[in-house]
């Protein structure tokens, strides 16, 4: 993902650490975003503990992984999985190059 698009994303969330690389296309900018905003219904101080720790894309579809620095109650834990999830799905529908609506082919 283009650096100013990172920057973005790093300026305005407190989930994507300085050092966390973004290894997918542009095109998954908006659905990273509504992540993020998802995310961002976690009250604090649990917000605070929560990175994510992998975003990439791997055989087309975005691949996240989050840590958390504290214990999560299962119902945190399950939000953040679903949240999670419904963005692994919308990869699967949104070109990872130019953000339309796309589908995932097998090359
Ligand atoms: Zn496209």
């Amino acid at each position: 993902m283009h650096s100013d698009k990172v920057k973005l994303l790093r300026d305005s969330y407190p989930f994507i650490a300085d050092d966390l690389a973004i290894d997918c296309g542009d095109g998954w900018f908006d659905i990273l975003k509504a992540l993020c905003d998802n995310l961002m219904k976690i009250r604090q101080p649990v917000r605070s503990y929560i990175k994510l720790s992998l975003i990439k894309q791997k055989q087309g579809i975005l691949c996240i992984y989050y840590s958390t620095k504290e214990y999560l109650v299962d119902e945190i834990a399950d939000f953040i999985n679903g949240a999670i999830n419904i963005t692994v799905e919308a990869s699967k529908t949104v070109c990872e190059k130019c953000g339309q609506r796309g589908e995932l082919k097998k090359v």
